[in-house]
């Protein structure tokens, strides 16, 4: 019998699980759903043979060099970078804000430093401490760049507006005062060569784990395990005695069509009135491939109903507050380690999701 039970098969347990089979210890990795990968999973069209992601876009980027490494050990990487468009109020922009846009927008012709000291001035200058998304924005950038491509993307994306909501949620996207179009500044970028579940599934070939799939946490004998890794939500393990922690998901309507169908991977819609935040295009996610046709998600975003799939985390003082309760009861649990996005109630990306549950396999003694 295995000693100890990963809960998730998505990058956090996949990871924790091989860390705990290479130091000899027999694992049990387990997942309600009938696939590996958990939000990372790609599978291929039936129809066209494109890789599709089936819970929304994810790019791989970091600068965690060893991080790079250990994805490159279990499946091949191929160049990609991410390069975003956006259409506000009829017209296509480029993002993140670059000079590019900044010329296109003002229709103007400046140089890098023109651009710094202009996008400066448009900034509001009483906002010295900016605590909410709407005060990070205009404080930064002034109030025509915010409308035109944050006020609408964000109410659409979170549900609120943004001067509810914190202004870390901004800071996540680089201003460029030059033509870098790159989404991302992290120095390793890419996509794997044959989609998340293929790596998933190699980082889970060893012979210490074994995996079930379509199997819920909460239907096995969980006394049988000295230690238990739980990537699930962390108020579903304590089956929402203190209520739920709330999440924002996604629904994605899919859209077929003969050849190209927008030319890039991910167009985001930044009016309001557009009922939907981006379109992703799948197969430009693969450029090293050729398909004729086309599949893309048009994404809609809306609050989490109890049979939804939680996607977005909603860190706001309401849920820190029931958030700081439940990580109390999580404390009292000491045969179980919370971990991942869902287990931490917070959004990571797959590079600080493999780097936390690295560090957490490597605190189990050989
Ligand atoms: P998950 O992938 O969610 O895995 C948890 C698994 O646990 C799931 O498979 C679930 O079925 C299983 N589970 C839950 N409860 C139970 C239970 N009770 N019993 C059995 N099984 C259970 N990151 C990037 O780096 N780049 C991107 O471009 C990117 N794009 C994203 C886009 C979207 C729309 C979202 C929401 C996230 C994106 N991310 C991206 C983040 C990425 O999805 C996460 O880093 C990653 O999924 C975290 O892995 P995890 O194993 O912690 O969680
Ligand atoms: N955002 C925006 N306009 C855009 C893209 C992003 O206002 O065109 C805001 C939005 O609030 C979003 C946040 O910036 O939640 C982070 O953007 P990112 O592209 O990182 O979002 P993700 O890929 O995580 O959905």
């Amino acid at each position: 019998m295995p000693s100890y039970l990963c809960v998730g098969a998505g990058f956090s347990g996949a990871v924790i699980a091989r860390e705990l089979a290479e130091k000899c210890h027999a694992v049990h990795v387990i997942d309600e759903r009938p696939h590996l990968a958990g939000n990372c999973h790609t599978e291929r069209d039936a129809q066209t043979g494109i890789q599709i992601h089936k819970y929304g876009p994810h790019i791989f980027h970091t600068a965690d060099r060893e991080v790079w490494d250990y994805i490159n050990r279990f499946g091949e990487m191929m160049p990609y970078v991410h390069r975003v468009k956006a259409t506000s109020r009829g017209k296509v922009y480029s993002l993140p804000i670059n000079l590019h846009t900044i010329n296109q927008f003002f229709g103007a012709c400046m140089s890098p430093t023109e651009a710094r000291d202009f996008i400066d001035k448009l900034g509001d200058k009483s906002i010295t401490d900016p605590q909410s998304f709407e005060d990070q924005a205009l404080a930064f950038l002034g109030n025509d760049l915010y409308q035109a491509f944050f006020r609408g993307y964000t109410l659409k994306q979170w549900g609120m507006e943004p001067s509810e909501l914190p202004a870390s949620i901004l800071k996540r996207l680089p201003v460029r005062f030059d033509y870098d179009d790159n989404y991302f500044d992290h120095p390793y970028q890419g996509m794997p060569k044959n989609g998340y579940t293929e790596i998933v599934k190699n980082i889970l070939d060893h012979t210490n784990i074994t995996v079930s799939l379509g199997t819920s946490f909460e239907s096995i004998d969980r006394t049988a395990y000295e230690h238990i890794f739980y990537s699930g939500p962390l108020d579903r393990y304590f089956a929402y005695r203190l209520g739920r922690l709330a999440y924002r998901t996604l629904e994605f309507r899919e859209i077929r069509a003969k050849g190209d169908f927008q030319g890039t991977a991910q167009m985001n819609q930044s009016d309001a009135e557009v009922p939907f935040t981006r379109i992703t295009e799948h197969k430009h996610f693969t450029p090293w491939e050729t398909h004729v046709d086309t599949v893309c998600y048009e994404e809609h975003s809306r609050f989490a109903e109890a049979d939804d799939t939680p996607y977005y985390p909603i860190r706001m003082v309401k849920e820190k507050a029931l958030l700081a309760e439940y990580q109390a009861l999580a404390e009292k649990e000491s045969r179980v380690t919370f971990v991942g996005r869902l287990g931490t109630y917070r959004y990571l990306d797959m590079d600080v999701t493999i780097r936390e549950a690295l560090e957490v396999g490597r605190r189990v003694i050989g």
